[in-house]
């Protein structure tokens, strides 16, 4: 397996760039994809927080990202996009096996399945992972989606969607995280059905 990049060279185009070659803290702040994990000592060095962990690039309303209003998806997504490893999943070829299986499923079988992933993965504070733990790519579209919309492990939904790391998932908050890669999985499986349709 080839290396991942930290601090993506400027000679390697952002095509060029897919989930086994980065990691959630890789930058290419050139193009404007960065990290938004705030450390203690990036917060110190920047003095501020949810700024770039490496140039600084102070790029998201998080007070807006905050309200965890569904309905406000699209500028959610959008502020998300800014960030290099959720960009690459928001464009990344899905494994072919991954779409078939995906394509089993109705929309509302989808999101019910979506539901018990994230509640087993993400749900309590026992299992407060590490990005690394929710497989970057595979069989499971799911996963593609929740690096996506940063519902993969705690810590990103820490940062992205100000949900304590320590605390259990309300019923509200996993519906939200729920709904996220739904709007996530419909985008990039445009013909995934619905209830009524044949199959
Ligand atoms: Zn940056
Ligand atoms: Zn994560």
């Amino acid at each position: 397996m080839g290396k991942k990049f930290k601090r993506v060279p400027a000679d390697v185009p952002v095509s060029d760039l897919n989930p086994l070659n980065i990691t959630c803290g890789s930058t290419k702040c050139d193009d404007g994809l960065h990290c938004f994990k705030t450390s203690e000592r990036v917060a110190k060095k920047f003095g501020s927080r949810g700024v770039c962990k490496e140039c600084g690039a102070n790029l998201i309303d998080w007070k807006r990202v905050y309200q965890n209003n569904i309905k406000d998806a699209k500028f959610i997504f959008k502020s998300m996009k800014n960030e290099l490893i959720r960009h690459v999943y928001w464009h990344t070829p899905i494994d072919r096996d991954a779409i078939q299986i995906a394509l089993k499923f109705t929309r509302e079988e989808m999101r019910e399945h979506t539901k018990k992933v994230l509640k087993t993965k993400i749900g309590s504070s026992h299992n407060a992972w590490d990005g690394r733990q929710t497989p970057m790519t595979g069989k499971e579209i799911v996963n593609y989606a929740q690096h996506a919309t940063a519902t993969c492990c705690r810590k990103c939904l820490e940062y992205w969607h100000n949900i304590k790391k320590d605390d259990e998932l309300t019923e509200e908050q996993l519906e939200f995280c729920t709904d996220l890669v739904m709007l996530y999985i419909e985008e990039r499986v445009p013909n995934i059905s619905n209830k009524n349709d044949e199959k």
